[in-house]
C-alpha cells in the first residue's frame, strides 16, 4: 500500500519530495509523490531532486519509478531498512549538495552501520543552507538530540557549474532524543564568515566590515572572519562566487544563522547590510529558532521520542507544509501555538522510531 502524497501542498516545494523520501526509507513505507514543485516556475525533479532520490534509494534498496528531469511525479518503495556503506553522488550542476544532505541525513542517522557520503553540487546557494549553517546551526542541536554527523566542505561550488564537494559522515544512532528550545537567552556573541572565491580579496573584506559596523552600532560583539580563496586553493571553486554568513550565538548555546550570497551587480556593502538587517530582525523577535531551523528540525521531532517544543522567530509556509507532510507519514501529534509570519510555538510529541 502506497502513501499518496501531493506535492502541490502548502509551499509546493522540493522539501515536501525531500522530507518525503527520507521519511519512507526510515519507516519502510512506500509513497507515491504527485505533482512534485507544481508551485515553482521550473516544476517537477530538478537535478538536485533527481540525485537526492538517487542517494537515499542507494542506502535503502528502493524501487524508484519516474525518476527523470522534469518528472512530476514519483513512487518510491523502499526495501530495506538503509544500509551502512560509502557512496558519492553527483548532482551534475549547481544542484544543492545541503538540500541533498536534508534527505539524506534522516537516513543516514537511522542506516545499520555508519555512512560515508560525498557530494558533489553547489555549496552555496540561493534557497539552500550553506555548509556553515549545518555545522554550526543544525548540527549541534542534533547531536545533543543524540545523533552525529560530521560534515565536512572540501570544495566550494556555485552557479551555473557546481562541482562543490561536501563530505558527510554519520554513526547510527538507537532513537532520538527530544529537544526543547524555547526561552530566548539573549546573545553572547556574532561571528561570521565572509568569503570569496575567484574573486578580489576587498570584496570579502568590505562585506565583513559592513556587517560589523552594523552589528557594532546595535551594541553586539562581533567577529568575522574572511575567507579569500584563489584556484591554487584546492578549497576554491569553478566558478567565481562569494557570500556572508552570520551566527548569533545565544546565551545557551544555541545559533541564529542568516546567510546572504553575493550576486554580480550588487555591491558587496548591500549584500552584507542584507543579512545583517534580517539578522537584527530575526533577533527582535527574541525566539532562539531562526526561521530556516523552524522547518529542518521538523523531521526530526517528529522521529525522536517525546515531545520537543521550539520557538521560531518566524513561522513560515515552509515550516507548517513540513508539519503537515511529516504528520501524514509519522502520525507525529503536532500543536502550532502562533500565526504564519509571526513569532510561534511548536510542540512535537515524537514517535520514538527505533532502529533496527
Ligand atoms: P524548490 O522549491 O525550488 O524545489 P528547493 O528544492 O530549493 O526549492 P525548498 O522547498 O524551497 O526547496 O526548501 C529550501 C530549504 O532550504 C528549506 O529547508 C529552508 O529552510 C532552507 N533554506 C533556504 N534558505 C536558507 C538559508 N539562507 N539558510 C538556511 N537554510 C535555508
Amino acid at each position: 500500500m502506497f502513501v499518496e502524497i501531493d506535492g502541490s501542498m502548502g509551499e509546493g516545494g522540493g522539501q515536501i519530495l525531500r522530507n518525503a523520501v527520507a521519511l519512507s526509507a526510515v519507516l519502510l513505507k512506500p509513497i507515491k509523490i504527485k505533482n512534485i514543485r507544481v508551485k515553482r516556475s521550473n516544476p517537477g525533479l530538478r537535478p538536485q531532486h533527481l540525485t537526492a532520490v538517487k542517494a537515499v534509494a542507494t542506502l535503502s534498496s528502493a524501487e524508484v519509478a519516474g525518476l527523470k528531469v522534469g518528472s512530476l511525479e514519483i513512487v518510491f518503495n523502499p526495501k530495506s531498512r538503509p544500509r551502512g556503506g560509502v557512496i558519492e553522488f553527483d548532482a551534475g550542476t549547481a544542484g544543492s549538495t545541503t538540500l541533498m544532505l536534508q534527505s539524506l541525513m534522516p537516513t543516514m542517522a537511522f542506516a545499520s552501520e555508519s555512512v560515508e557520503v560525498k557530494l558533489i553540487g553547489g555549496t552555496n546557494n540561493p534557497m539552500a543552507p550553506p555548509v556553515e549553517y549545518l555545522q554550526w546551526v543544525l548540527m549541534p542541536i542534533l547531536e545533543k538530540m543524540g545523533c552525529r554527523f560530521r560534515v565536512e566542505l572540501l570544495k566550494r561550488g556555485f552557479y551555473p557549474r557546481g562541482g562543490g564537494v561536501v563530505k558527510a559522515c554519520s554513526d547510527p544512532v538507537d532513537i532520538l532524543k527530544p529537544v526543547k528550545i524555547v526561552e530566548f537567552k539573549g546573545v553572547k556573541k556574532i561571528r561570521g564568515l565572509s568569503y570569496s572565491c575567484r574573486l578580489p580579496g576587498h570584496i570579502a573584506e568590505r562585506m565583513a566590515s559592513t556587517s560589523e559596523k552594523i552589528l557594532r552600532e546595535n551594541g553586539y560583539d562581533v567577529e568575522i572572519r574572511r575567507e579569500v580563496l584563489q584556484p591554487n586553493d584546492s578549497k576554491c571553486s569553478m566558478d567565481p562566487g562569494c557570500g556572508i554568513i552570520l551566527l548569533a550565538e545565544l546565551g545557551d548555546g544555541f545559533v541564529i544563522g542568516v546567510d546572504k550570497l553575493g550576486e554580480k551587480g550588487v555591491p558587496a556593502e548591500k549584500i552584507a547590510e542584507e543579512a545583517s538587517r534580517e539578522l537584527l530582525e530575526e533577533l527582535s523577535s527574541e525566539a532562539p529558532v531562526d526561521k530556516h531551523l523552524g522547518d529542518q528540525l521538523v523531521i526530526w521531532a517528529c522521529l525522536a521520542e517525546g515531545t520537543s517544543q521550539y520557538r521560531v522567530t518566524k513561522l513560515t509556509k515552509h515550516t507548517t507544509t513540513s508539519l503537515e507532510l511529516c504528520r501524514i507519514l509519522t502520525n507525529a501529534k503536532i500543536e502550532i501555538d502562533g500565526i504564519e509570519g509571526k513569532p510561534a510555538t511548536i510542540t512535537i510529541e515524537g514517535i520514538g522510531l527505533k532502529r533496527r
